[in-house]
């Protein structure tokens, strides 16, 4: 098959969709491999390292859609990349179209066969692409807090391991899934004193079971969870309900009662915050303060660490791309329904119902 790789164009997307290693593993199969010029610069693979994987380098994005059979991306297709789209070509990214209309009927009219990475399963209920993320986010997330607890920020001064003769920080994580148990583990090698709260028992038996007493584990009640966010010095708000915005678990009334220096990282932001007072920022200004409360909000964290974050993704996105490669797409879709569960649009129809319903539109 023929894979195009372009540079992503959308602001401070440094991100790109196969690194030279995977680029590797498609020429090592017979497969060819176009990318864009220039496109893994930001996050130090050049051009002649892919040239080493065996890509061939192409000048323009028009020139890499022309060529290639499968475009492989990031960040869902620009305007402009939608418009260079053609019918029975198939495009592999992330696409987040539920609340997309435009790009919705864009990818339809295009007559392209459109997978989205966020809607791909794996047979334990996961969702495998979306997996690397949380986790970069989740163990972003005590670096961005403890940043955040720093006087420089309006913080209260804390180092959240303390030293030998000072208590470390109470630091408490909302949500234990993901992101959230990432999170502990990072708070833990910090040496901080760490709770978990989450409402789903099984969750709570499996992260007692890993941590072994290095986190507390709580079930999250009303009760619970104000006991321990008025002790807290840094809160992780880490819950996740599938489909829906994130509940507003701490409300305002709850900050204005924290720790004067206390900080907050909502992880939960991209789905609308489970803090009443979040809104999104990005990482040129990350964080706000109420209430004497420093707030962490920036909904795209994994781009501030985007060297990583690629690699992290295709490492989870590479056998998919090969089986697309080797099978194409008719026989990757019909012989996984995994992947199958990532087909959003084919061949000017619409074949996720969350994204028709969205719409209102018929799938
Ligand atoms: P997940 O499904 O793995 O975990 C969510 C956890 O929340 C589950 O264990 C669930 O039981 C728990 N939960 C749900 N309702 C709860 C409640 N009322 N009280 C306590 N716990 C509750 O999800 P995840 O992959 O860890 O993602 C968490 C959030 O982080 C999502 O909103 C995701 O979109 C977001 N995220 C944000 C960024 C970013 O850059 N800001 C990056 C990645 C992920």
């Amino acid at each position: 098959m023929i894979i195009g790789v372009p540079k992503e164009i959308k602001n401070h997307e440094y991100r790109v969709g196969m690194v030279p290693a995977s680029v590797r593993e498609l020429t090592a199969r017979n497969h060819t491999v176009f990318v864009q010029s220039g496109a893994g610069n930001g996050i130090g693979f050049s051009d002649a390292d892919y040239l080493a994987a065996g890509a061939e380098i192409l000048a323009s994005a028009a020139d890499v859609f022309a060529k290639a059979e499968m475009i492989v991306k990031v960040k869902e297709p620009q305007a402009v990349e939608r418009a260079m789209l053609r019918p029975g070509q198939t495009l592999f990214t992330y696409l987040h179209l539920a609340p997309d209309l435009a790009q919705t009927r864009e990818l339809v009219d295009s007559g392209a066969v459109c997978i989205a990475y966020e809607t791909v399963t794996d047979g334990r209920g996961g969702l495998p692409l979306l997996a690397p993320m949380s986790e970069v986010a989740g163990r972003m997330s005590i670096q961005a807090g403890a940043q955040a607890l720093e006087k420089s920020r309006g913080g209260s001064g804390m180092l959240l391991g303390g030293v030998p003769g000072v208590e470390p920080a109470k630091v408490v994580i909302i949500g234990g899934g993901v992101v959230g148990s990432n999170a502990a583990r990072m708070a833990i090698g910090l040496r901080a004193d760490v709770t978990i709260l989450d409402n789903n028992i099984d969750t709570l038996r499996r992260l007692d079971s890993e941590f072994q007493g290095a986190a507390k584990v709580v079930y999250s009640n009303r009760e619970t969870l104000e006991r321990h966010l008025l002790a807290a010095d840094l809160v992780i708000g880490g819950v996740l309900v599938p489909g829906a915005t994130a509940p507003k678990l701490v409300s305002r009334d709850h900050i204005a009662r924290m720790k004067p220096g206390s900080a907050i990282v909502d992880v939960a932001i991209d789905q609308g915050g489970c803090v009443e007072t979040s809104h999104a920022t990005t990482h040129e200004d990350p964080t706000f303060i109420v209430d004497e409360v420093v707030h962490y909000c920036v909904a795209n964290m994994p781009g501030a660490v985007a060297r990583t974050s690629t690699v992290a993704l295709n490492n989870a996105t590479l056998p998919f791309i090969i089986k697309l490669a080797e099978q194409g797409y008719r026989g990757a879709l019909l012989s996984d329904p995994h992947l199958l569960h990532g087909l959003n649009v084919m061949a000017g129809k619409i074949t996720c119902k969350e994204v028709a319903v969205a719409h209102n539109l018929a799938y």
